[in-house]
């Protein structure tokens, strides 16, 4: 079943729902090796998202995405506002006017999303950045679609490897932003941002699953 327009306004509802139950959550781990805002900022972005596309189900899922890229833009400070706020911008060019999503969609949206944060923030995979959940993820997605899954299954692996990536970040020692500034004492520590991107893949993951259940 592909993703709809109410999927994708489903997605950022619960989106945003994961982002207020984990905000104390992201905002300690944040305090550990930065400054203690990410969940805060997260909740206080998508609380605005899902107050601005409300009531947009006439337009189509890019529009609604690139809506979503500048109310984040707008409304979360920091580094994670501009570098989501542009790979949801970039994610929304790609599916201009789609009303529906498909598999090769998916990859699309995820690929548009993570070249968007590369080419803004400047980081590559192993520098204990949302990067490190999103990049093996992309390749989770392109392997599963290569093996003909369909398109929940293919999100849950996607998921399921920002998950493992996110975990992966303990270890690493931070060279891209403020956890950068504690050098080698950013190791044992996991990163907020992977973490807020797992909750974010993991959340259009819930949402493919029910809808290929309908
Ligand atoms: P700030 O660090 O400005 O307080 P946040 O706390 O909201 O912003 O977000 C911090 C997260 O941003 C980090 O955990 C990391 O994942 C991500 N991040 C920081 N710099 C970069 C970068 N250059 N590229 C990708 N992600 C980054
Ligand atoms: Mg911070």
């Amino acid at each position: 079943m592909p993703i709809t327009i109410e999927d994708t306004l489903q997605w950022l509802r619960q989106l945003a729902q994961a982002c207020q139950e984990n905000r104390d959550y992201l905002t300690q781990l944040d305090s550990t090796i930065g400054d203690a805002d990410h969940g805060i900022n997260m909740d206080r972005g998508f609380k605005v998202v899902v107050e601005k596309v409300h009531a947009q189900t006439e337009s189509d899922i890019g529009s609604l995405l690139k809506l979503v890229g500048t109310t984040l833009v707008s409304t979360v400070g920091g580094a994670s506002g501009p570098l989501y706020g542009t790979a949801f911008l970039r994610a929304g060019v790609a599916l201009s006017g789609k009303r529906e999503l498909d598999e090769s969609d998916y990859l699309a949206l995820l690929e548009a999303a993570v070249e968007g944060i590369q080419a803004r923030g400047k980081a590559r995979q192993g520098e204990k950045t949302m990067l490190d959940a999103l990049v093996p993820a992309l390749a989770a997605a392109k392997a599963a679609q290569a093996a003909q899954l369909n398109l929940a299954q293919i999100a849950r692996r996607a998921s399921e490897a920002a998950e493992e990536g996110m975990k992966a970040t303990i270890p690493l020692v931070a060279t891209k932003g403020r956890a950068s500034y504690l050098g080698e004492r950013s190791a044992g520590h996991q990163d907020p941002g992977a973490t807020s991107s797992w909750l974010i893949l993991k959340s259009l993951a819930e949402v493919c699953a029910r809808s290929s259940n309908t």
